[in-house]
């Protein structure tokens, strides 16, 4: 089956990005949201977005108006009924992706493959709810999507070859590298990455050393981009504890225990970035 049109499911950090590459490669789009304002906030990053990649020369004008042209938000999962693939990019929690696969497994057609942008939740798992488990994978992409090369391919216990393959091309062909992981909480990428923004937490919590100074150790030390902290709040401290919660839940090991001051300011509401304030003050 070649795959013209895509559905994407969530359209926040994530999902205006996964939409944001898949139309720039001329997909057409449906992305789908709960509420207009949101899908009116999408549109709007990804227009901001493709301005930034005229400025560096990548893209045109009128490629940045051809692919506004071909996303068409909806807050109605019925417009993906015609869809030739998706990838659901909602929040990361299991109930609501699972509800999210129930009814794209009974709304598109049989072999259409439903991809998950999940972090660390189990694809084996997302695939048992619908009836067909081996066309359920991994498309994991990293933050912010037109920027990052990766995308981790993830092989649920029950996912084909073919449902494999068809995503590695779909992804070289939005010119990414893919990386074909297997299903164990947070893959590879989060496995690695969360504990080391959790350990970032817990030093700043301890009074190890202060913001600036923990994050300035990382970039200079190791060489990172950017430092733990920042990165959590580009992240979305939300996002860190959910995924966190998943790795220390599902594989039992009390060194995946999320830093309580992580706790308090996800229950402050201080998410990083969407929110204006994190580690650091985003409001001006
Ligand atoms: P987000 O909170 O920015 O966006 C989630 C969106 O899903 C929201 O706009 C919300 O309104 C929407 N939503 C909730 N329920 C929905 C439903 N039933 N139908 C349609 N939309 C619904 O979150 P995000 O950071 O974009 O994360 C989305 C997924 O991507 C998560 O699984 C997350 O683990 C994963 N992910 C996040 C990052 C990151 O850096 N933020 C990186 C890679 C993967």
């Amino acid at each position: 089956m070649s795959i013209r049109k895509v559905g994407v499911v969530g359209a926040g950090t994530m999902g205006n990005g996964i939409a944001h590459v898949f139309a720039l490669k001329g997909f057409d789009v449906v992305l789908r949201d709960v509420a207009d304002e949101i899908l009116d906030r999408a549109l709007k990053t990804i227009a901001k977005n493709l301005d930034r990649q005229i400025k560096k020369g990548i893209i045109t004008e009128d490629d940045k108006a051809q692919t506004l042209a071909r996303i068409h938000p909806t807050t109605s999962l019925e417009d993906l009924r015609d869809v030739d693939f998706v990838v659901e990019a909602v929040i990361e929690n299991f109930e609501v992706k699972a509800e999210v696969f129930r009814k794209l497994d009974e709304l598109t057609r049989p072999e259409v493959i439903l991809a998950s942008n999940t972090s660390s939740i189990s694809i084996t798992r997302l695939g048992r709810v619908t009836q067909r488990p081996e066309r359920v994978a991994g498309m994991h992409f990293m933050n912010p999507v037109p920027v990052m090369k990766l995308v981790e391919v993830v092989k649920g216990v029950l996912t084909s070859q073919e449902t494999l393959d068809t995503i590695l091309d779909l992804a070289r062909r939005l010119d990414k590298e893919p990386v074909v992981v297997n299903d164990y909480p947070g893959f590879v990428a989060n496995r690695i990455l969360m504990p080391m923004i959790n350990e970032a937490i817990y030093a700043l919590m301890e009074g190890v050393a202060d913001r600036d100074a923990i994050d300035t150790v990382m970039k200079l030390g190791a060489n990172h981009p950017m430092g733990p902290l920042a990165l959590a709040d580009l992240i979305g401290l939300d996002v860190v504890l959910f995924i966190l919660e998943v790795m220390h839940r599902d594989l039992g090991d009390p060194k995946y225990r999320p830093a309580p001051l992580l706790r308090n300011m996800v229950a402050a509401g201080l998410l990083g970035r969407k929110t204006g304030r994190g580690f650091y003050d985003y409001s001006k």
